[in-house]
């Protein structure tokens, strides 16, 4: 419990024994009202003086229709009505609703760090010497070397320089399996290192680390709000006006008729009490902030309420191919190098224009090259998305892409028909060979696509790769329908298409890779990123991160937006419900303020209960 809530529990407790008190001696001695008034007024200022204060504000400002409002004027009335007790304990038990609803979202907020649980506390900085310091890791600086010990957080992102051992991922990415790491590996933040000694170089500093990025993206996802809870704040402008009015007009309406007047007063305020309209304000951030950290324990983090309800009206799910459905691991199959180059020589080059390019292809050119590249002999790089890239390598202009990078750069090339990604290459203008690389599909996918299509979900895949490659691919999944041969723009182009053709109650989400999809990525109503565990780009271009690359994880991130969206859909029902049910109860005078209060307590409750359920969520729900 923070202070503040400390300090409203023990103003409940004094004015509940306060209030006991004043009961308990008025049953044994009889006092004039005006002493029973002053009695009871005790424990009701001590806990209602803010509430009152609060109301006055209102008042003062023009926003005259609140909750204070309401309680003031209810419990105000009681005690005009000479319900002494009643007024008190009204106040009384609305602040404990309101202590509770305070208890609630502060637990639910820290459980998402806490869920998160990366928070790296320290890090143990090295010196020259060899000897270590633990220390702030704001404070240490991008080359600056650390020291990991087993059962210790990877504080910083950075390169492994020494040592190996196992990963933990868990926190980041809900999966248990450890992940392997060795020298020359990059390891980021928020990992924790089960077995070994790492050496760590620091590649970033910790307010750009991976750590703080997710932090940064979860801490403001309450920012960006759900329709429906826009719609429960405009629902209470409208409401607490409606119901005050409501509330006089039982008051004086059936009196002018009836004569009785001391009756419907009563009714009336009892009426306003029911009003209030707490349980169902409160609830449904709640269970959108909840939603939200039951799928950052699963590794996927989203960045508003509004994409959590986005996601649950999914009906069109669009994929890029590579790195998303496959694993975008190119193992280098065949190397066919132009009369006049070696094989060597094709390789090398393409390797060295690639170095700077972060595409799945270069990075496996760079593992397949016998030669490690200078940084210092490539220059002038240029990476065309969708095509491949040019750059200066010693002085030599090289090109390596496929055949759309060769037909704009006018060379004359030898096209093959052989299956798998083809990357050609030029050297100096001429057409030096062609290189086969071959990607495999990920484990899941195949699962992943069929629990999407048994969900009703159209599937698409857009790729930039060659229609063969597309096909084969296509063959061994359940896809609805891909296209090939796409530059980034006409991804783009292809998602507005479907998007015209969806129905506007559904949505359509683009899952990719991060890697030169980013337009598309943020023209779909969702875009969603995964493999993102270090991948900036990914980070910042979407809405929803799937921490780690496994595709089943999409099937979950819509289990668990449909499942927030019902718990949404049960609260407002449920509290509205109640609500109305108790008005009319309370208009026909056929419950008092107590049953009221304990309405209202009650569904806050439950609705607080009901929004927690999405906070436990299993990580390997398949
Ligand atoms: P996908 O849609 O499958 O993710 P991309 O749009 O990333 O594919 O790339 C499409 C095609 O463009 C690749 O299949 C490849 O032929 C070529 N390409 C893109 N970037 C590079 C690169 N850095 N090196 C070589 N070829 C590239
Ligand atoms: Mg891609």
């Amino acid at each position: 419990m923070t202070k503040k809530q400390k300090k409203m529990l023990r103003r409940i407790i004094v004015s509940l024994v306060l209030l006991v008190a004043v009961t308990l001696l008025l049953e044994f001695v009889a006092l004039p009202w005006p002493f029973q008034l002053g009695l009871y007024l005790i424990p009701y200022l001590v806990i209602g003086w803010d509430i009152l204060k609060k109301a006055a504000l209102g008042i003062k400002n023009g926003q005259v229709f609140d909750e204070n409002f309401l309680m003031t004027v209810a419990t105000i009335g009681a005690l005009c009505m000479q319900e002494y007790a009643e007024g008190a304990a009204v106040m009384l038990f609305y602040q404990i609703g309101e202590l509770f609803q305070s208890y609630a979202v502060g637990k639910s907020r820290k459980s998402i760090s806490a869920l998160m649980d990366i928070r790296p506390d320290y890090a143990n900085l090295l010196d020259e010497s060899g000897k270590f310091e633990a220390v702030d890791p704001e404070l240490v600086q991008v080359g600056q070397k650390i020291l990991v010990q087993p059962g210790e957080k990877i504080p910083l992102d950075g390169l492994v320089l020494d040592g190996s051992g196992t990963l933990n991922t868990s926190a980041l990415t809900g999966e248990s399996l450890p992940r392997p790491v060795a020298k020359g590996d990059t390891v980021i933040s928020g990992c924790i290192n089960n077995e070994g000694v790492l050496t760590i170089q620091v590649t970033k500093p910790f307010a750009q680390s991976t750590v703080a990025k997710i932090l940064d993206l979860v801490e403001n996802s309450s920012v960006k709000k759900a329709k429906a809870e826009h719609f429960i704040t405009k629902f209470a402008r409208y409401y607490t006006p409606v119901v005050c009015y409501a509330a006089l007009a039982l008051a004086f309406i059936p009196s002018f008729i009836t004569g009785d007047w001391a009756v419907w007063i009563s009714r009336a305020l009892t009426f306003l009490v029911i009003s209030c309209p707490c349980a169902l304000v409160i609830s449904i951030p709640l269970t959108f902030f909840s939603g939200i950290g039951g799928a950052s324990r699963c590794g996927i983090l989203v960045k508003g309420g509004n994409y959590l309800e986005a996601l649950a009206q999914t009906q069109t799910l669009v994929f890029d191919k590579t790195g998303t459905l496959t694993q975008g691991v190119f193992q280098v199959s065949h190397i066919e190098p132009a009369p006049g180059f070696t094989a060597e020589d094709v390789l090398n080059a393409a390797a060295a224009a690639e170095s700077y390019s972060h595409h799945p292809i270069a990075k496996s050119l760079a593992k397949a090259a016998s030669q490690s590249v200078s940084p210092a002999s490539v220059q002038e790089v240029q990476e065309h998305a969708g095509k491949g890239v040019c750059a200066l390598v010693d002085g030599k202009q090289v090109a390596a892409g496929n055949a759309s990078l060769m037909d704009s750069l006018g060379l004359t090339f030898q096209q093959t028909d052989a299956v798998g990604t083809v990357v050609y290459v030029a050297i100096g203008g001429v057409f030096a060979g062609w290189i086969l690389i071959s990607d495999t599909l990920k484990p899941t996918a195949k699962t992943a696509l069929e629990q999407l299509k048994r969900q009703g979900i159209r599937t698409v895949m857009l790729t930039g790769d060659s229609q063969k490659v597309a096909q084969s691919v296509a063959q061994e999944l359940p896809l609805d329908e891909y296209h090939a041969e796409l530059l980034p723009a006409d991804k783009v182009s292809w998602v507005e298409k479907l998007l015209a053709q969806k129905k506007p109650s559904s949505t359509l989400a683009f899952v990719g890779d991060g890697i030169n999809d980013a337009p598309v990525l943020s023209r779909a109503d969702v875009g969603i990123a995964m493999g993102a565990m270090g991948s900036d780009a990914a980070i910042e271009a979407a809405d929803v991160v799937l921490m780690d690359d496994d595709p089943a994880k999409i099937a979950l991130s819509l289990r668990i937006a449909r499942k927030c969206r019902r718990l949404v859909f049960q609260n407002i029902t449920f509290a509205l419900g109640v609500k109305f049910i108790f008005l009319l109860l309370g208009a026909l005078g056929l419950t008092n303020m107590w049953g009221a209060v304990f309405a209202d307590v009650g569904v806050t409750v439950l609705a607080v209960l009901n929004a927690s359920r999405m906070l436990r969520i299993k990580p390997l729900m398949r």
